[in-house]
């Protein structure tokens, strides 16, 4: 398969649309980047990778990393992390308050606000040095000792980050976090603030293609756990637009409101795109348009 060829091709069509979405604007810091950024990146497990546009460039996950810190409570706690969080879709925008009432406090999966909340509350329960650990996992998993938070997004996001505070609060109120508010609240914006390239992130989502092992060989999770993070991203991972994606593209991914998408073909290849306009639920709509002619080009996705 000629991937290098099918991106080019992907790119020159996707650079000739209309542009159509907006910029994130609840994160004051997120509100100023260049709209018309779009880049891509591809690694495959036989060791083709390659990228296009602006691959190179940083951007903030944001919500792709609640990918990355579910697999890092995995690798700690097992099945038990679902005693605490939920697989189910909650068909509820990513930051709705009104499902954890009635479910008492468990949050439907770990890719809404509430579930990640309750991953960063495992996470400080379980290390020492919370935020320096999570950055030393995801260097490990991406193999780019560059990957930073940026503590300018982190504040942003902190100063105006209310319905999180509720959230987190609610949850508090039902004894789903056992830390302090706001050591969780500040661990949750942090991971958000995380800034990778395409590429960073592509390799970061290589061991979820590659049965747990990542680019460097280190096995992080088990070929089943993935499998499970796998069913959870195509089932969960783009917001209440998660069976538009999974119509439309066929593989497991999770988006961010930064415009970036991680995704992957199990024992193939793992992929990431960004372009920061984002459809009303909030997915970056050149990212979805680019992954979708992916899998039609190539034939590749898992259904
Ligand atoms: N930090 C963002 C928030 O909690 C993440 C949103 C997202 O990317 O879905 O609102």
């Amino acid at each position: 398969m000629d991937f290098r060829a099918i991106l080019e091709e992907i790119y020159t069509e996707a650079k000739a649309l209309p542009a159509i979405g907006t910029v994130a604007s609840t994160i004051p810091e997120l509100a100023k980047i260049n709209p018309d950024k779009f880049g891509m990146h591809l690694t495959t497990i036989d060791g083709q990778d390659f990228g296009i546009g602006d691959s190179e460039e940083k951007f903030s996950i944001q919500s792709v990393s609640k990918a990355l810190t579910v697999a890092y409570a995995f690798s700690i706690l097992g099945e038990k992390v679902w005693e605490r969080v939920g697989v189910e879709p909650s068909g509820n925008p990513f930051n709705s308050l009104v499902q954890l009432e009635y479910e008492k406090g468990i949050p439907r999966n770990p890719f809404i606000n509430a579930g990640a909340l309750v991953i960063a509350d495992i996470l400080i329960t379980h290390l020492k040095n919370p935020k320096q650990e999570l950055l030393n996992f995801i260097r490990t998993l991406s193999g780019f000792e560059t990957i930073n938070f940026n503590e300018e997004v982190a504040k942003s996001e902190k100063d105006t980050g209310f319905r999180n505070a509720a959230l987190c609060n609610f949850l508090k109120s039902f004894g789903n976090i056992h830390n302090d508010v706001d050591e969780v609240l500040d661990f949750y914006f942090h991971q958000c603030s995380l800034e990778m390239t395409c590429k960073e992130l592509a390799h970061s989502f290589f061991f979820f293609a590659n049965e747990g092992k990542t680019r460097n060989g280190n096995q992080i999770l088990s070929q089943s756990q993935v499998k499970r993070l796998n069913a959870l991203m195509q089932t969960c991972g783009f917001y209440d637009e998660s069976g538009e994606f999974t119509y439309r593209v066929g593989l497991p991914g999770k988006s961010g409101i930064g415009g970036g998408i991680g995704a992957l073909f199990p024992k193939n290849f793992a992929v990431a795109t960004w372009s920061p306009r984002l459809n009303e639920k909030g997915n970056s709509e050149l990212g979805m348009y680019a992954l979708e002619q992916l899998t039609t080009k190539t034939g590749m996705s898992i259904f």
